[in-house]
This record gives structure tokens, sequence and C-alpha cells, in this order.
């Protein structure tokens, strides 16, 4: 068996959409799995889209997310170059033997005239297609025109009749009759080549096993598959990914504002947490396993798993996975991700940060979430007496009123004032007052706070907040609720 070669062949579009990143990953692990070869190839063909710097985020998204390519525009294996537009003679040169043979032919009509057919066959509901209207010019005749200058296009031919049958991966076999297939342009008139065209030479050229890819190409992959006989090349193995879904009838689309892996990191998504999401869109590893190292994702992964239904993007469980990776985080890194969001909301000079992100390790499921999480810090949030009262601790608002007084009064009188002494005194004074632990702690809670939740209870969140600013909040809990 030839070693298994797979690519990664995304056009710089300034953006990694997390349908190009879930493709990348697979090419990854499949080759990664077979001992093989994962190439990156630029497909920059479509100069009016090119954006500078583009590739850059290309080459970064990667790096970060550990899919280390073996081959592309830095690392040569032999098969270079890697950037579709450093290749362009190369595909005319495959072009032009297409011609020779009959598989293409050169086209010279114009971009106005085109769009007049396509206007009048569309005014008589025909799907438009290309007549070949430039199939009957003699090849001398053509050749003469080309090197003279005349605009240009080149063609494919495809036969009017009969039917292309290829096989996917994913999605078994697919025939369609040649008469629904237009004459894909393969050379453009800018004398670079079409997707279409350059898929299929860079492909072969490349020594690719597996094509893998979105699920949008499959109905052009008949064209290929005629343009691989055309050539006698032997074609790779189709595997065509399902699509990824927001919702029932919404592709996701970074066009529609979804997110893309960079927005997603810069929320406080974890690298390691969207790859292993993005693993499961489409791919079922046959266990109830949903967390996986990347080393997991390698041995497991298998074409056999991918499946053909569309697959749902579904950000809560993204959130949840997110939650799991932060947890899992040794504590110092999670100290040093926090802070830059922690400075969002609260002083660093006024708060112990490393108290803080103890209570939020295990809480948090973005980091983004980390400043509304504190907010409270530096403020009481606003609220309204009915949150003392509490049902299950049978607390009304003057007992609330009673139990704050009692807990200042003890909190006062604290030499230190550490979450052992205030935990020790808040239960003390209520054993002594004779309250249940929650009727004291409820009310401190809320003093503290303004909130129904917070990342921590009474005893952490005065701790935080040191004797002065707890006494004070009390203080002026018991003046509300004595209004
Ligand atoms: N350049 C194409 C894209 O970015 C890639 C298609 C493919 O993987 O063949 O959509």
């Amino acid at each position: 068996m030839s070693t298994v070669r797979t690519r990664f062949a995304p056009s710089p579009t300034g953006y990694m959409h997390i349908g190009n990143l879930r493709t990348a990953l697979y090419g990854y692990l499949y080759a990664r799995k077979n001992g093989g070869r994962f190439v990156l190839r630029i497909e920059d063909t479509d100069q009016e889209r090119y954006v500078a710097d583009a590739c850059e985020v290309i080459f970064s998204t990667l790096k970060q997310c550990g899919l280390e390519w073996d081959e592309g525009p830095d690392k040569d294996g032999g098969c270079g170059p890697y950037v579709q537009s450093e290749r362009r003679d190369i595909y005319m040169q495959y072009a032009l033997r297409l011609v020779e043979s009959g598989a293409a032919y050169y086209c010279f009509c114009s971009d106005e005239e085109l769009e007049k057919r396509r206007e009048e066959m569309t005014a008589q509901g025909i799907t438009y297609k290309y007549d070949k209207k430039c199939l009957a010019i003699p090849l001398a005749e053509a050749r003469r025109r080309a090197e003279a200058g005349e605009p240009f296009t080149i063609r494919q031919n495809v036969p009017e009749h009969g039917s292309v049958t290829y096989t996917d991966a994913v999605f078994g076999s697919i025939t369609v009759d040649c008469a629904d297939l237009d004459d894909m342009v393969l050379i453009k008139t800018d004398g670079l080549p079409t997707y279409n065209f350059a898929n299929v030479v860079d492909d072969h050229l490349m020594g690719i096993t597996h094509v893998m890819r979105g699920s949008e190409y499959l109905s052009s992959t008949p064209k290929y598959t005629l343009l691989y006989k055309a050539f006698g090349w032997e074609e790779p193995v189709y595997v065509h990914l399902p699509l990824i879904m927001k919702d029932q009838h919404n592709k996701l689309s970074k066009r529609n504002g979804d997110a893309s892996y960079q927005d997603l990191i810069a929320k406080g998504f974890l690298s390691d947490a969207v790859l292993n999401y993005i693993a499961l869109l489409g791919w079922n590893p046959g266990t109830n396993q949903e967390i996986f190292t990347p080393q997991e994702l390698i041995s497991a992964f298998d074409i056999s798993g991918i499946s053909k239904s569309p697959a749902l993007f579904d950000p809560v469980k993204l959130r949840w996975m997110n939650g799991e990776y932060i947890k899992a985080l040794p504590f110092e890194e999670f100290l040093k991700m926090a802070e830059p969001w922690l400075d969002k909301s609260v002083a660093k000079d006024r708060y112990d940060y490393g108290k803080v992100a103890e209570l939020l390790h295990t809480r948090v499921e973005v980091l983004s979430d980390i400043p509304g999480m504190v907010e409270f810090l530096p403020q009481v949030a606003p609220h309204d007496t009915e949150l003392y009262l509490h049902k299950k601790f049978k607390l009304t608002k003057e007992m609330a009123r009673a139990a704050l007084e009692l807990s200042r009064q003890e909190l006062a009188k604290l030499e230190v004032f550490d979450s052992a002494s205030i935990h020790d005194c808040l239960i003390s004074a209520a054993a002594n007052g004779g309250y249940k632990n929650g009727q004291i702690l409820w009310p401190v809670r809320v003093a503290l706070s303004g909130l129904q939740s917070t990342p921590g209870g009474a005893v952490e969140l005065a701790d935080i907040l040191g004797r002065e600013e707890t006494l004070a909040r009390i203080d002026g809990a018991i003046a509300k609720l004595s209004e």
C-alpha cells in the first residue's frame, strides 16, 4: 500500500472557519494515524479574494492547534511549490495537454456574451449551461487567436452523453448524467486555473491519496472524475465531510456572522477544547467517550466513523466541554489565563487574584464569562431586599437583619480576618445565636454580593473583600433591611 497522503487546501480568506478547521483536523488525524504525510497547500488562485496576511492566519491557527504539516509552503517535500499562484505554468501545461487530446478547448466568449445567453436561457426556464459554441473552432485557429493575444479561457469538454460515477468513502456511489454537467472553465482569462482544475492537477502531482473536504464539493466531483480519466490518472479516495449546521435550516457560516476559530479563541475558548469539540462534529468514535487528548484522537479516528448526516454545532455543548478543559488545567495555568479577564472587572492591587481564581477555576466555562462573574467585587450588585428571603432556611427579612447584625458584631471582633477564622466565626455565631448555618451564611453572602448566586459562598467572599469592605457591605444591607 502506498503511504497515506492527505492535504489541507485552504483559500486565504483571513479567518479560519470552523468547517475548514475540521477538514484540517481530519486530514491531520488520518495522516498521523496511518503514518502518512499531511500536506498544506494554499489555494490562492482567486486573486480577487486574496487577503494580505491571510496566509499567516492559516499558519498560526494550524500551529496553535498543533496540526503540524509535513509539507507546505515553508517545508519542501519534493512536490512544491505549495502555493497555487506559484504554480501557474504547471496548470497551463496540463490544460494544454487536455486541449491536445480534445478533453478541453479554447473559449473566446466574452463575459457579456455569456451573461446574455445566461439571461436568455433563464428567461426560458432552462438551467444555464455553456452551449459549447467555441468547441466548433478548429484547434489551429484557436491557437492562433490565443497567441495573437485574444483573451481566452480553457473549458473542459464534458461528453454530451453517458454518465459519470465515483465513489465517496462517506456518501457512497454517486452517478450523474453528463448532460447535467457544464463545460466548466479550467483556465481563466488571467491565465490562472479555477479551483475546479487546480485541485485535480495538484492532488495528483502531490500524490494525495485521500481528499477530505466539505460536502459542498460532492456535486462538482463528477467533473473531476472526468478530468482524472482524461489524464489517465488514478483518482484519490474521496472523503466528503458532512455539513455543519447552526440550526435545522441554516449552515454554520462566517458570512452569517457565526464564530470562526479566531472568534472563539478571542472569547476565551481553549484551543484544545475547540479542537476536541469539532472532532466530534460529524465523526462518531463509536463509544461514549467525549473528551479526547490529541493522541487519543489520532488513535480513535477513522473514516468509517464519519457520518453523512449534517452535524449540529451546539454552543452549549462546546461551552460545557471548554469548562471541562478549564477544570483540568493546572491552577497556575488557569490563573495566568484568567488574569487579563479579571483585569477587565477588578483592580489587581485591590484583590488577591489567586483567591478569586480559585473560586472561578471549577466554575468558569468560557474565560470571557469571568468579568461578569466578578462584577460584584468592586461593587455590590443592585438588588431588592426580597433576595434575603429564603424558603428552605425559613428566612424572613427581620430574621435576615438580625442575623446580619449578629454576624457583623462577631466579625468585627476578629483579630485575624482570614478564611478559616471567618468560617469559624460565622458558624459559632449561628450556633450561639440559635440559627441554622444557612440562616447566617445566606444573608451574609447576599449582603456581600447582591446576587442570587456567586462563585463561592459567604466565607470566601468575605475573605476576598477583606474586613473593612465586608463590614461596610453588611452595614449597608442592615440599613437597607431597616428601611
Ligand atoms: N480551497 C478550498 C476551500 O478553501 C478547499 C477545497 C478542498 O479542500 O479541496 O474551500
